[in-house]
């Protein structure tokens, strides 16, 4: 068979497997696995890695003390000494607590699966089981070792695993992440705004409003004074966004508060806007004379900028094309573990998991029929970069 059938080749050899594959994904997802209950996790982990087992790879489980177990697939090249190494990257961790599923079980009704944990992402992980599937039954050799890193912590931002995948990446010559696809058309996507959260405090002089007021240095005035500078350092065409998300202060009204503080959300679709955000932060001055400004924080995920996706996103869309698939792709303002690989400067393609919609709430679903085609692309990919 000829190079440029094949992703039409792996598709023939993943359509069929439909069944199988909403097997796996029942299996999956009824192991509650949420990132805050490692003996839970650590349940999902095992099932999770005793089907990679099945598929004859070689699986590896790295302990971790708080918590779930991360898992380590690799598979080489048979004959040939690999040529370098590819990641795929993704979490079995979810948002939801034990218990969530006696709720809102798996079903599959209407051409779409439901469940917690289906769309983000554990689809997505049975579709890279059944691509490593396909490649072993397909003829055209693979060139590069794969590496399957499935973490337990993305959820709450990857602090435990960090250091696995990034080790691993750095390893590697691109990086694919099955975090879920975005809309109904499965985007991927090819850029992510960088995430982080800044405290400002206000130190002020507490005085009595009506007895001495000019002795006070009214913390929420100057608060106030300084959200309003902040609030135009949002530029929504460049992707830059701040929001003052909580913010307190203050005790009675007729007290001159002598502190006030406010929580922001920060983001940022590019390392320099990033970089000058943290600045201005960190350069505010106080408006009133004798208030104390204490600034603290500043970005935990790095944008995942558009030029460490463009050449995997073109590749892919070559070999969507050959599957008669229109493979389009957007940027997004949340931040995944592609965040960190891409600020490594390894090409970095996000969004490759399942399509569907309604992550991290009640309507969670996939829509089934995607599945053999999403894992047929993945595949195609792990041949051709
Ligand atoms: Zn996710």
């Amino acid at each position: 068979m000829s190079d440029k059938n094949l992703p039409e080749e792996l598709l023939g050899l993943l359509k069929p497997r439909l069944p199988q594959m909403l097997a796996t994904l029942r299996r999956f997802v009824t192991t509650e696995s949420p990132s805050l209950e490692k003996a839970a996790a650590d349940r999902c982990c095992g099932v999770i890695a005793e089907d990679w087992r099945k598929q004859g790879a070689r699986v590896e489980r790295i302990r971790q003390k708080q918590r779930g177990d991360l898992l380590r697939i690799t598979h080489a090249p048979d004959k040939s000494r690999p040529s370098g190494q590819l990641l795929v990257l993704g979490h079995y961790d979810t948002v939801y607590s034990t218990g969530t599923l006696a709720r809102r079980p798996f079903r599959v009704k209407g051409g779409k699966a439901y469940g917690p944990g289906t769309f983000d992402m554990k689809a997505g992980i049975v579709q890279a089981l059944f691509a490593l599937q396909a490649l072993q039954q397909t003829k055209a050799p693979l060139r590069k070792r794969l590496v399957f890193l499935w973490t337990s912590d993305e959820e709450i931002g990857s602090e435990a695993s960090r250091k696995f995948f990034e080790a691993e990446a750095r390893r590697s010559d691109a990086v694919f992440v099955l975090e879920p696809s975005f809309g109904p058309q499965g985007l991927l996507k090819t850029a992510r705004k960088g995430v982080g959260e800044a405290e400002l405090i206000v130190h002020g002089r507490a005085s009595h409003a009506g007895l001495a007021p000019q002795e006070g240095i009214n913390a929420i005035h100057e608060l106030a004074g300084q959200l309003t500078r902040i609030e135009k350092w949002s530029d929504l065409r460049r992707g830059v966004t701040v929001n003052a998300g909580i913010i307190e202060g203050g005790t009675r009204t007729n007290v001159i508060p002598e502190r006030a503080r406010a929580v922001l959300d920060l983001r940022a679709l590019h390392v320099s806007d990033m970089l000058s955000l943290e600045a201005r932060l960190h350069e505010l001055r106080p408006l009133q004379p004798g208030a104390r400004l204490e600034v603290s924080g500043g970005f935990d995920r790095p944008p995942l900028e558009s030029k460490m996706s463009a050449t995997l996103f073109e590749r892919a869309r070559m070999l969507a094309n050959q599957m008669n698939l229109t493979l389009g792709e957007c940027t997004v303002g949340g931040g995944s573990d592609g965040n960190f690989t891409a600020a490594l400067g390894i090409p970095t393609l996000d969004g490759l998991g399942a399509v569907g919609d309604g992550a991290h709430s009640s309507r969670e679903h996939i829509l089934i029929n995607t599945m053999p085609t999403r894992a047929a692309l993945l595949a195609a990919l792990l041949l051709n970069v």
